[in-house]
């Protein structure tokens, strides 16, 4: 055979094209894509790495699934919120909505009349129906688009007082602090790091003063000899104040008796409450403006409020959050270790039956993300060697787990039960690699546990 003969015989670009599996990549991921990767493997057909015959095989199997690279990954780590993962996962009902609202939408066009409606407004309403203490609310693109539009508006080029203690940084180097002076805003501190007082705050409020922000602390816990001045207490001092609580807690939840809520605050004459949608409240990424009606329709017509509007997708999204049945994080957060037991139980026999041995333990999940510093809940997984960990991420479904005292433990409590079979099809897929050799580690106390993986902060 010569050369030649042999390079007849790597198809041409057109007829790899037009193989129908090849063909319906085309419409997933765009032809310049498949061209790329059709490119690849006629080239290892030329250099002699695969046989011509194989070419469209080989395409086939390395097309990618999705035109973009982002991926779905099953999270283990028992963070409820797991920034790195994308915080809340969203309900069917916001995902069906997000998919709705991708295409040519109302969001801005009263159908009934053919004139300019008001962006949102389903969502808007959605939202002043769940909190009714609210006189107004908006809707910026994340929590911390809602505090610069608030800073923006009431303290640029004046002072905004602040306790030293609630001087947070928020995860990947941004501090609060940072992010609110660069509206122009000049932070004037009062208290200490462990205690502030309402005097301290009365002392330093004057005729520069545009706010008064409270930062709940979301992300850790002060203890011992503290103090700080809940927001509500403040109102009097003639100034706007400003509670940012971060987590998206509409109402009080009795799992979380430490964490602050919206509805809460608003009661106690707070006049403008911002925070995350993508927290627990379950949602997409959003930062909530709620309360004083004039308050936040100010800030609803400052110029930057357009700067901060947020996308479609966002308000379909929110909207059937608000809406539609409880979201996955607060199913997650409020499910019962007994049933979570059950799962891992399920998980464990099944992956028993093909030679890997995962033992049920119990441990402890955390809300992660910014909300419930502090607070552990009753949990509980399955373990694997320490190793299986790296392997579970880079595996066909990747799968991150938590490494705690030498091994991985899957913790159910933060996966969604219509993925446990998923994440056990992830076990086995590595475990027929590597992971499957059998190991007796009795599970034990992880209290002390460190946890291991991306960053769990907010
Ligand atoms: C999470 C958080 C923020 C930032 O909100 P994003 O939605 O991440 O922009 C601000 N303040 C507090 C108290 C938080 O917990």
């Amino acid at each position: 055979m010569t050369d030649t003969d042999f390079r007849r015989r790597i198809p041409r670009t057109d007829a790899v094209l037009a193989e129908p599996r090849v063909a319906a990549a085309v419409a997933v991921v765009g032809k310049a894509r498949v061209k790329e990767v059709v490119a690849a493997a006629q080239q290892r057909a030329r250099g002699g790495d695969i046989a011509p015959e194989a070419v469209v095989d080989e395409v086939v199997a390395e097309l990618p699934r999705s035109a973009a690279s982002v991926r779905p990954v099953i999270n283990a780590t028992g963070v409820l919120l797991h920034t790195n993962l994308g915080r809340a996962p969203l309900s069917d009902a916001a995902r069906e909505a997000l998919t709705t609202a991708a295409g040519t939408t109302d969001v801005e066009l009263d159908l009934v009349t053919g004139g300019r409606g008001r962006r949102g407004a389903g969502a808007l309403a959605a939202l002043a129906a769940a909190v009714p203490d609210a006189g107004a609310v908006h809707v910026a693109n994340n929590g911390a688009a809602a505090l610069i539009l608030a800073a923006t508006a009431l303290a640029a080029g004046r002072e905004m007082v602040i306790a030293r203690g609630e001087m947070v940084e928020i995860g990947d180097g941004f501090r609060l602090p940072e992010l609110l002076e660069s509206t122009g805003a000049r932070l004037r501190e009062v208290g200490t790091t462990n205690r502030v007082t309402r005097d301290d705050y009365a002392r330093a409020v004057g005729p520069d003063t545009g706010m008064i922000l409270k930062i709940h602390p979301s992300n850790f816990v002060v203890q011992g000899f503290t103090s700080s001045v809940p927001a509500g207490e403040l109102t009097g001092l003639g100034v706007p104040v400003v509670s940012d609580i971060g987590s998206g807690l509409l109402a009080p939840h009795p799992l979380l008796p430490d964490e602050p809520d919206a509805a809460t605050e608003l009661r106690a004459g707070v006049p403008l409450v911002t925070a995350s949608g993508d927290k627990l409240l379950g949602g997409p990424q959003a930062g909530l403006l709620l309360g004083d009606a004039d308050l936040v329709q100010r800030l609803r017509r400052h110029p930057l409020a357009r700067a901060l509007r947020v996308d479609k997708l966002t308000l379909a999204a929110l909207e059937a959050t608000l809406r539609g049945p409880v979201p996955p994080v607060r199913a997650m957060l409020e499910a019962d270790v007994e049933g979570l037991r059950a799962r891992a139980r399920a998980i464990s026999a099944d992956l028993a039956v093909h030679g890997i041995d995962a033992p049920v333990v119990d441990c402890r999940a955390v809300v992660g993300g910014g909300g419930g510093p502090g607070v552990e809940f009753p949990s509980a997984g399955v373990a694997l060697p320490e190793e299986a960990a790296a392997a579970l991420r880079v595996g066909a479904i990747p799968l991150v787990g938590r490494v705690e005292n030498g091994r991985c433990v899957l913790d159910v409590r933060s996966v969604a039960p219509a993925d446990d079979e998923r994440l056990a099809a992830a076990v086995r897929a590595v475990g027929a690699v590597g992971g499957s050799e059998r190991h007796s580690r009795a599970p034990r106390s992880i209290g002390s546990a460190v946890r291991s993986g991306p960053d769990p902060s907010s």
